[in-house]
């Protein structure tokens, strides 16, 4: 397989074309932001933790009947993927509050939801992301209602397989966002990344936060934090 032209560059991943059209390379930065890129520093191996991690958790939701992106891992810090359009969509599942919801909802960090809630935000960083809601999204063509709803299943089953598996590994999943491509048949697969970058992963016994929170925050101990997550994951 053939690394050509770089097609996009993002916060924390650069996407490569390769000689098959249906096939781009996505590779892995160090580079971490947050507030939209407000705040930019580097977290040292994260590229080479979220590339291992998101694919040992593609397979384990492959397995389970959830179509991915995924086709291989090339190397550390690149992946083999199919090559989709992204739908707009910030796909955020939560099962307890944190983050912007507690701030929005007045909640205190950690407070159980009484059932999943799921949130739709508008991927555009000049406007900060703004959260949408169904309506908005047909509106604007983001989604169809049938593309949407395929979405929100897939989001919740999504939800209770990385639930279950994490709990066997010590760590509470407390919320995560997703993103969906299309291929050029026109099916939803699971794209983008799951890693500590965009889950809130918090020890089950301590409450120790194992996530990108660590940087966000200021809280010190980062890159231990990633490398915790890989261990737990991977048993490496
Ligand atoms: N998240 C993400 N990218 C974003 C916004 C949120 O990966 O641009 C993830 C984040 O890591 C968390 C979940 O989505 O696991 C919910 O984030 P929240 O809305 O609470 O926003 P935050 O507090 O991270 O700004």
């Amino acid at each position: 397989m053939q690394k050509l032209a770089q097609l996009d560059e993002g916060k924390a991943k650069k996407v490569f074309a390769t000689d098959d059209p249906q096939l781009c390379i996505v590779e892995y930065k160090d580079d971490a932001t947050a507030f939209n890129g407000a705040k930019k520093g580097t977290i040292a191996g994260k590229g080479v933790i979220n590339n291992c991690v998101t694919n040992h958790l593609m397979q384990l939701l492959e397995s389970k009947g959830i179509p991915t992106h995924l086709v291989e891992q090339l190397s550390e810090r690149e992946t083999l993927v199919k090559r989709v359009q992204i739908i707009p969509l910030e796909v955020i599942v939560r099962n307890i509050a944190a983050g912007s919801l507690a701030k929005r909802l007045g909640l205190d960090e950690g407070t159980k939801l009484e059932r999943p809630v799921l949130e739709y935000c508008y991927k555009n960083d000049a406007l900060d992301d703004p959260m949408v809601n169904e309506y908005h999204i047909m509106a604007m063509r983001f989604a169809t209602q049938e593309e949407l709803a395929v979405i929100a299943n897939y989001a919740f089953a999504i939800d209770d397989i990385l639930t279950d598996y994490l709990q066997d590994v010590g760590i509470e999943l407390i919320d995560f966002k997703l993103e969906f491509g299309k291929t050029d048949d026109g099916s939803i697969v699971l794209a983008d990344e799951i890693s500590p970058d965009t889950c809130r992963f918090w020890d089950s016994k301590t409450g120790t936060k194992l996530d990108k929170d660590r940087f966000r925050r200021d809280m010190g101990g980062v890159e231990d934090a990633y490398q915790e997550i890989r261990k737990r994951l991977l048993g490496r």
